[in-house]
C-alpha cells in the first residue's frame, strides 16, 4: 500500500512511512495531526513550517 509524504507529496510505501504528530495553532487552539512522511527529514521540515 502507498501514501504521500505530507511534506514533499512524494508517494511512500506505507510500511516505510515515518509517523509524525504535527502539532500547531487551529485559531486559539492546538491542534494536532497525524502525518505520514518519506523520511523523517521531512516531518521535521513540516513541524517547522507551522510553528513559524
Ligand atoms: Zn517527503
Amino acid at each position: 500500500m502507498e501514501t504521500r509524504c505530507a511534506y514533499c507529496n512524494k508517494p511512500v510505501q506505507r510500511s516505510e512511512a515515518v509517523k509524525s504528530t504535527l502539532i500547531y495553532c487551529n485559531g486559539a487552539q492546538l491542534a494536532r495531526k497525524e502525518n505520514e512522511y518519506c523520511s523523517s527529514r521531512c516531518a521535521e521540515h513540516d513541524q517547522m513550517a507551522h510553528e513559524a
